[in-house]
């Protein structure tokens, strides 16, 4: 079934046909039950669900409705769901109502997380708050032993995300959602990446007590998230408004899209085992081929606690930022990093914890699928790619095998390259 009109599709400079979306975990199309089902929302019924009459009242039916199927997700009630704008709102209530309601003033996290936990726990740091950021080994994974040695008496709340958007990393969050409760500290977990990926449905009966989510990973529309907090967490609301979600979150639910993410989690759902075999094995057959066909190539990330749809590799000698012009000259997207840090000169974060060099970490693309994706979509990528880096390797002043690279000074040209990139973002940001 095609929604997309023309006029989209033009707007869009190519023709839905030619793109190759090989990045699922920056953001997922919308599932066309999705659509459907979130259709009559933006039509027929545009009621408000906080309306005294019948036609508002109707509204609220279905965002229960939608309210017991996100639950499901999670194997939690329905008053344990709290809906919000989206990813970052959730990741941001969750740590500003612990510390109100804790009155402490100490947050343990990690390096590895999203921009929305490390811009906010940053902010906080400014205004007097302490923050300690837990380091993650080469593989990308993350101690037990270090998360029980960073609580203090003063901390308020460990936020550690489920799965990293990067690598696809998987933490093991209920292991430090129960040494939290031992210790009697709140524990939150980012787990934008995880639905559809991971099974969530023993969430609710483990001792995590915040959870966020987003719409627009799991094939719901962009402006819609979740906040799972466990039945009796007390709630400061972050967004102070009507007394919308009982009172834990004000304003107008966004409720065609919250009915949409109800749809998609019940697809979540139905789909999980698909996801976890045959787009897993999409992953891994292209990870393979490449590893087969490139040298100096390299898989970041613990290859087993892995989400099965990431890929994050490393290829030598060239810049993830030319890998992506020319993939997307082609049709093929793919990114460098996180969506929301696309454009920083910096290389990934996530990647410099994990003690990558600056150089490797800015040779480093992720690929991540969905189950929109196909066998012919995994052969374009592998029709292309192998011979795109080994043409940007011939050309690379990094490559030491280069014919011109005989007394090559990888200190100047790794100075060369980034005065170039540089000048080129600054001529970008123009
Ligand atoms: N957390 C993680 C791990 C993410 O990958 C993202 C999105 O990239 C977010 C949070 C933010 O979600 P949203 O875009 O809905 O604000």
């Amino acid at each position: 079934m095609s929604y997309l009109t023309d006029s989209v599709d033009i707007a869009m400079h190519a023709p839905r046909h030619e793109v190759t979306y090989l990045d699922n975990n920056a953001t997922t199309r919308v599932a066309p039950e999705v659509f459907e089902a979130m259709v009559p929302f933006l039509t027929e019924y545009y009621g408000n669900p906080s309306s005294a009459y019948s036609f508002g009242k109707r509204v609220e039916g279905h965002l229960k409705e939608a309210r017991e199927k996100v639950a499901a997700l999670v194997g939690a009630t329905p008053k344990e769901i709290i809906f919000t704008s989206c990813g970052t709102e959730s990741d941001n209530a969750a740590i500003w109502s612990a510390l109100q309601t804790t009155g402490k003033k100490h947050i343990v996290t990690t390096q590895v997380e999203h921009s929305a936990i490390i811009n906010q726990t940053e902010w906080l740091e400014k205004n007097g708050y302490g923050v300690t950021r837990l380091g993650v080994a080469a593989d990308g994974t993350l101690s037990l032993a270090d998360v029980e040695k960073a609580i203090r008496d003063d901390t308020a709340i460990v936020s550690i995300m489920w799965a990293n958007n990067e690598t696809g990393v998987v933490f093991p969050v209920e292991e430090i959602a129960s040494l939290c409760k031992k210790k009697g500290v709140l524990f939150h977990t980012d787990a934008v990446q995880t639905p559809g990926k991971i099974d969530l449905r023993h969430v609710a009966k483990s001792d995590i007590d915040f959870l966020s989510m987003s719409g627009h990973k799991l094939h719901a529309p962009k402006g819609v998230g979740v906040l799972y907090a466990k039945k009796r967490t007390k709630i400061v609301p972050y967004v102070i408004g009507g007394g919308q979600e009982r009172g834990k979150r004000g304003g107008t639910e966004n409720v065609a899209s919250i009915v949409g993410l109800g749809r998609a989690a019940d697809l979540a759902l139905e789909y999980l085992a698909e996801e976890q075999v045959r787009v897993k094995t999409l992953r891994d057959r292209f990870e393979n081929a490449l590893l087969e066909r490139l040298p100096n190539l390299y898989i970041n990330g613990n290859r087993e606690q892995r989400l099965p749809n990431t890929a994050n590799i490393a290829f030598d000698f060239v810049e993830a930022e030319a890998v992506l012009m020319r993939l997307d000259a082609v049709g093929i997207c793919a990114s460098s990093g996180s969506a929301c840090t696309t454009g920083s000169l910096d290389p990934s974060h996530v990647l410099s914890a994990m003690g990558l060099t600056p150089a490797r970490a800015r040779s480093c693309v992720r690929f991540s699928f969905s189950r929109y994706n196909t066998d012919a979509d995994i052969d374009r990528a592998l029709e292309v790619i192998p011979p795109m880096i080994e043409q940007l390797r011939a050309m690379s002043p990094l490559n030491p095998n280069h014919t011109d690279n005989h007394d090559y000074d990888v200190v100047a040209a790794r100075e060369k390259e980034e005065k170039l990139m540089a000048e080129t973002m600054a001529a970008i940001n123009e």
